[in-house]
């Protein structure tokens, strides 16, 4: 499998039937098990290594890197089952796609297209919920609920948005985008799944919530944000107040959405308006504060291109132009039985091409 080689080794946790759970990372298809360093490696979770802040994080990454030198057993991956890496504190979403936010006001309210008037001024985001956030590979339950006045069922437009999530490792208020690196820990994919009739009939005036609520699937492989190459940001015109600059490093992810068998779309991440240091900075602009294990959201990656948005919604112009998959058969919205995966490669702050973990899932009625 390229892109896990020895310069990305992304963290997990993983267990062996019957055994407990510990924390590994992933090289090419094994698992290496870091328990045998000891200390904040010895535990079944990310969190007190993520809580421990940069200078643990440098010093684990090297010492990880010595026992990966040291030609450590690798555990098969076929062989392990994996983990909610990490224990998600607060869940934020963001909506910070310029591309999506325009596609999806034309779609959804065609007598007012076009951004609201505060998109360019601040990094619109709602907060989500922790409880049903998930691993890679668990099944998703189509939920049910209001779909238009007086109807209640199975949701007919069930979606995907297509994400990248950051994970806060240190703890903080106020955090300055010049921070960022200080109080992130890493980068996960991310599936914000979403009932768009739901979404629909809940939606106006107040933010996502029910749409949105029932599922939240992440990759179970966390990758280092300083594997990652930085890039510079997308301008930002109007200039944005003091507290969201400078705007802090962009990423050049680019994302792949697999349904069922058949690529649709590659979203680029690098087109994203806001960045993450950006969106940290205002979401604790307030005295909010963040915690050990807080997941926050880019909110669906949108490019310019048909084939390169992060949802249905956009992909299928609210199911009113279905897309053909490889097999002949056609689709509006997810199906029953139907699956999602969302990839995405990376260039590393080494040169080379790495592969976040992936994020999948199967729906079930
Ligand atoms: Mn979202």
């Amino acid at each position: 499998m390229s892109g896990f080689g020895p310069r990305h080794l992304p963290y997990g946790v993983f267990s062996r039937p019957g055994g407990e759970r510990r924390v590994g990372v992933r090289l090419w298809s094994s698992v290496v098990d870091l328990s045998v360093l000891g200390g904040l490696l010895a535990t079944g979770s990310l969190n007190p290594l993520m809580a421990a802040g940069r200078r643990e994080w440098t010093a684990a990454r090297e010492a990880v890197a010595g026992l990966v030198a040291s030609e450590p057993p690798l555990i098969p991956l076929r062989d392990v089952t994996l983990h909610l890496p990490f224990e998600v504190a607060d869940y934020t979403d963001f909506y910070s796609s310029e591309h999506h936010a325009r596609n999806v006001s034309e779609i959804l309210r065609p007598d007012s297209p076009g951004l609201s008037p505060q998109w360019k001024h601040l990094p619109i985001g709602y907060h989500g919920r922790s409880a049903t956030v998930v691993v890679s590979g668990t099944p998703i339950q189509r939920p049910s609920g209001q779909l238009a006045e007086g109807v209640f069922g199975p949701t007919r437009r069930l979606d995907v948005e297509a994400e990248v999530g950051f994970v806060v490792g240190r703890p903080g208020r106020r955090i300055a985008t010049t921070a960022f690196a200080e109080h992130v820990f890493g980068v996960v994919l991310v599936n914000d799944w979403s009932a768009r009739d739901l979404q629909a009939w809940e939606y106006r005036p107040l933010g996502p919530f029910l749409a949105k609520s029932f599922a939240t699937t992440v990759s179970p492989w966390v990758t280092p944000i300083d594997t990652l190459a930085t890039v510079a940001g997308v301008a930002q015109e109007p200039e944005p107040l003091d507290y969201l600059r400078p705007a802090g490093p962009a990423f050049d992810l680019r994302l792949a959405v697999e349904w069922n068998d058949t690529l649709v779309s590659r979203p680029p991440f690098a087109s994203m308006y806001w960045t993450a240091a950006q969106q940290l900075a205002h979401l604790t602009s307030n005295g909010a504060a963040v915690r050990t294990g807080d997941l926050y959201a880019s909110g669906t990656v949108s490019g310019p291109a048909r084939d390169e948005v992060g949802s249905f919604l956009e992909l299928t112009r609210n199911g009113a132009e279905p897309v053909t998959l490889s097999d002949g058969t056609s689709r509006g919205y997810l199906e029953n039985g139907d699956w999602v995966r969302i990839g995405a490669t990376a260039r590393s702050a080494g040169g080379e091409e790495i592969t976040l973990g992936s994020v999948s899932g199967t729906i079930v009625a």
